[in-house]
């Protein structure tokens, strides 16, 4: 079964949408197989976004994404990986459409309140970065 990488930002847990965003993945009917929350490092950021280290935003997004408490998470589910970014949204608030997490919920590209994989093979790669084996259920 195909599971996906999906993190909350550190805006989104500051705002306090931690619950709302579990609740869309958890009604659309994918299983929740692992959940923690932690502050990463830059360093572990910059790995995270290593495929985004030659973009102009990347400094300042990976100080971002290290600058709070983030809850990573692993869903579970036929077709999770794209579904689930299609639950998430464009990746700028100002594309994304209502219904979707970012539509809804974000009006900036650089506070866009989560992250999920981009394809099934990131998200092998994400899932090992964020979790142990047995970490997950
Ligand atoms: P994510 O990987 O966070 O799920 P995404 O796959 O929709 O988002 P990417 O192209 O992987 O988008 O970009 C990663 C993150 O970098 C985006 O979520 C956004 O926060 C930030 N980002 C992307 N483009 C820009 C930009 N032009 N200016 C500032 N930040 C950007
Ligand atoms: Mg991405």
């Amino acid at each position: 079964i195909e599971r996906t990488f999906i993190a909350i930002k550190p805006d989104g847990v500051q705002r306090g949408l931690i619950s709302e965003i579990i609740s869309r993945f958890e009604r659309k009917g994918y299983k929740l197989v692992a959940i923690k929350i932690l502050t990463p490092t830059k360093e572990f950021a910059m790995l995270h976004y290593d495929d985004l280290k030659e973009r102009p935003f990347f400094n300042g997004l990976c100080d971002f994404l290290s600058s709070g408490p983030v809850v990573a998470m692993v869903w579970e589910g036929q077709g999770v990986v794209k579904y689930g970014r299609k639950l998430i949204g464009a990746t700028s608030p100002h594309n994304s459409e209502p219904g979707t997490i970012r539509g809804d919920l974000a009006i900036s590209v650089g506070r866009n309140i989560i992250h999920g994989s981009d394809g099934p093979e990131t998200a092998k790669n994400e899932i090992n970065l964020w979790f142990k084996p047995e970490e997950l259920v």
